[in-house]
């Protein structure tokens, strides 16, 4: 089964960055990037939610020093680091693109310096379970690269930004190339879904997050919430911790409830750590959070934007961020600039900016800093007003 979703990545944003593929019976292939920067946590936390703001996920981000993996969004649809080639949608050729941006700098070739682990083979092991080849069809990273347009077309495999026809980036750089084949382990042909491999056990935990009822939960997750859970866990005879639970969400906090789930008769991907609303609230006899329907919604600043920035005709199936986008709507319509016709669709499109652009000239805002676009200030003020709270 090709892999949609890497288990062993970490998740960022609301996993919503793109759509259906325009040519999905050519080859499926891989772009890799650089995101020009250090390394490191706080590297990888501040690009990681720049990426976002700026729209223009890869679904992948990959920190080549200490071997971290997060994944923005499904690897199945098409991601946002490309530039169009013309009227040829470069995101969404193939039957996969997959996006890597690799925390490093192109004058610096990281497979100089870099420490591939587990998470590097479980993103190269979703990588062939596309049936993406072992091969980089056009050739060396170097600077002077050429960008081939028809192998891009016809051609399934690796590819730097440096080969994408109608791109003008040269990253990710003079890269070994067989380095990157080779950390993958195993062969091109090992059966998808393997993770054995001789890799430590560490690397089948799940580590992505949940939100249930406000409150979020697996790995990275922090909060009373989290220790509770830790303690009822405990209580029901599921623990995998060596030392007391809580209050952040560790791979001890995921394996116990692992326990917790099997014990409830869940197995597979149902039973992999992370809690879904049943359990928990098997677990926990209610569902937290959900009784403080009285608590102001918080609305992310980063995500309004994106949702506001996008084209809506890249829109396929479904909206961008609408529990976010949803509130301001409302904000908007409670405020009388937006028709009840859009207030609820959760869709940020030209209806909305509109509205949005008339709030910011209510605030006093005029010509480029009234674009419909929200901006920390006036997302408040409309928060102050109509009662919700902004994260910015
Ligand atoms: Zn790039």
């Amino acid at each position: 089964m090709p892999e949609i979703w890497i288990k062993e990545a970490e998740r960022l944003g609301d996993g919503d960055i793109g759509g259906s593929m325009d040519t999905p019976s050519a080859p499926p292939r891989v772009v890799w990037h650089t995101t020009e920067s250090g390394a490191g946590n706080a590297a990888f936390n501040a690009v990681g939610s720049y990426l976002i703001r700026a729209a223009s996920e890869p679904h992948i981000l990959y920190d080549p020093t200490t071997d971290r993996l997060a994944q923005y969004g499904p690897l199945n649809e098409s991601a946002r680091a490309l530039r169009n080639d013309g009227s040829t949608r470069t995101n969404r050729t193939g039957r996969v693109c997959i996006q890597i941006e690799v925390l490093a700098r192109a004058g610096k070739p990281f497979t100089d310096y870099w420490k591939p682990g587990p998470n590097f083979r479980a993103l190269m092991r979703a990588i062939r379970s596309w049936g993406v080849p072992d091969t980089w069809p056009a050739g060396s990273c170097a600077p002077g690269a050429s960008r081939p347009r028809s192998t891009w077309a016809t051609r399934g495999g690796h590819y730097g930004h440096c080969h994408i026809p109608g791109n003008d980036h040269w990253d990710p750089g003079n890269i070994d190339r067989n380095a990157i084949l080779k950390a993958a382990g195993g062969s091109g042909t090992a059966p998808q879904g393997d993770t054995s491999g001789g890799s430590s056990g560490g690397s089948s935990v799940a580590r992505y997050k949940v939100t249930i009822g406000g409150l979020e939960y697996g790995y990275g997750a922090k909060g009373a919430h989290v220790t509770a859970v830790g303690k009822a866990l405990v209580a029901q005879g599921c623990s995998a911790y060596q030392e007391g639970p809580g209050p952040n969400w560790t791979d001890a906090d995921t394996r116990s409830y692992q326990k917790w789930q099997r014990k409830l008769g869940y197995s597979g991907s149902d039973a992999d750590g992370v809690p879904g609303e049943t359990s928990l609230k098997r677990l926990m006899g209610t569902l937290p959070g959900a009784s403080k329907g009285a608590s102001k919604p918080t609305v992310d600043l980063s995500n309004v934007i994106a949702a506001a920035r996008r084209d809506p005709g890249l829109r396929q199936g479904g909206t961008t961020h609408a529990a976010d986008v949803r509130v301001v709507e409302a904000a908007l319509k409670a405020e009388g600039l937006l028709s009840s016709t859009y207030a609820s669709d959760g869709s940020f499109g030209s209806t909305t900016v509109t509205a949005y652009a008339k709030w910011q000239r209510k605030c006093g805002y005029t010509g480029s800093a009234a674009d419909g676009i929200p901006g920390k200030a006036s997302l408040e003020k409309l928060g102050a007003k109509r009662g919700f709270k902004v994260r910015a």
